[in-house]
């Protein structure tokens, strides 16, 4: 009755608590210079970048049905969702990044998995530090996984 159907749409409510508007803001900030930083990391890739997976990455890969080859396939067709430069407590710089990849689970059927990179300045790894599928958690991010709507929950 006049009140659109928001399921048949997909349509995905932007969470509107302060706290996760004030966070919306400041991701945008984090993905302004996407395209740049998934040419940055793409370049390593080519150059075959050493990977460190994480002993966490692998228990979390167990607990959430990601196999170790999904993982692996969404980091080479992946881009990044959001990036941020930082100083660590030595005072090194430290890119990390957020990054979308795909991984085939069947016949034209694929996952979407975000994974979380990082970078200290002079390493010559990338270090995968988790991994997770973003549409399991409903609610924390746009249909297409690239924008996150509340962080109420923490999918890390
Ligand atoms: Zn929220």
């Amino acid at each position: 009755m006049g009140i659109p159907m928001l399921s048949s749409s997909r349509a995905r409510a932007v969470c509107s608590d302060t706290s996760c508007v004030q966070r919306r803001q400041a991701w945008r900030e984090g993905t302004v210079s996407s395209e740049q930083q998934t040419e940055r990391v793409l370049q390593q890739l080519e150059h075959n970048v050493s990977i460190l997976w994480t002993k966490h990455l692998d228990e979390r890969e167990v607990s959430r049905k990601i196999s170790s080859l999904q993982t692996t396939e969404a980091l080479k067709n992946g881009s990044c969702i959001w990036h941020r430069r930082f100083q660590d407590t030595t005072g090194g710089w430290v890119d990390k990044w957020i990054w979308l990849g795909y991984a085939k689970t069947g016949h034209k059927t694929y996952r979407p998995l975000h994974l979380v990179l990082c970078q200290k300045q002079g390493e010559t790894w990338i270090t995968v530090l988790t991994v997770y599928d973003p549409s399991h958690s409903d609610g924390l991010w746009d249909q297409t996984f690239t924008q996150r709507m509340c962080w109420h929950t923490d999918p890390l």
